[in-house]
């Protein structure tokens, strides 16, 4: 009986490996698109990147679906590239440990040890997690030629990118507070 039972025990962690295995080849080009579900709605912790056939799996929503999940601020800042006001964020002044996620669909977007003090009043960095989760764009708006930076994955507007930023890169990357949640760490 003892034995049955070591055997029955083997066999329920056999298939409990089952679902693990399945999670670890997430991102090949095997899995499903429509696991993109699992990014819906507004979050405040980390959504891995998912990739198939080496692209970033986007995370698409009409505007309406957008203001269901955001607030007034963040729509206006994310899906409208507004700023929010210099010095009124809650991040701008944070030194703690951790990752700044997109507050749009919680893609990994910058790490706080390229957090540096800017005097801005914004969150500012000098090189995202990696390239490939931000996306920049020439923004001549207000008569200026600025780089606008992006999510990679919902395309929710963070900021602009300048050349004046510290060693090593000497880029400053000024994000909205509001445009990124922060998971500590
Ligand atoms: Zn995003």
């Amino acid at each position: 009986m003892k034995f049955l039972t070591i055997l029955l025990t083997m066999l329920a962690c056999n298939n409990a490996q089952i679902p693990v295995s399945v999670e670890n080849t997430a991102g090949k080009p095997a899995t499903s698109p429509s696991s993109t579900t699992a990014m819906a709605g507004k979050t405040d912790s980390i959504v891995p990147p998912q990739y198939i056939s080496g692209k970033l799996v986007k995370v698409e929503k009409n505007e309406d679906a957008w203001k269901r999940e955001l607030n007034d601020l963040e729509f206006r800042v994310l899906r409208k590239e507004g700023t929010e006001r210099a010095f009124t964020g809650d991040l701008w002044d944070n030194h703690e440990k951790g990752i700044f996620v997109c507050a749009g669909c919680g893609l990994p977007l910058f790490a706080s040890e390229t957090k540096f003090d800017s005097g801005t009043g914004w969150p500012s960095f000098y090189k995202p997690i990696s390239e490939d989760c931000i996306a920049d764009i020439t923004d001549s708006s207000h008569g200026m030629d600025r780089t606008e930076v992006e999510c990679a994955r919902c395309g929710g507007h963070q900021g602009h990118v300048f050349p004046d930023g510290p060693p090593p890169t000497g880029l400053r990357y000024c994000i909205n507070s509001v445009s990124l949640d922060f998971v500590k760490q």
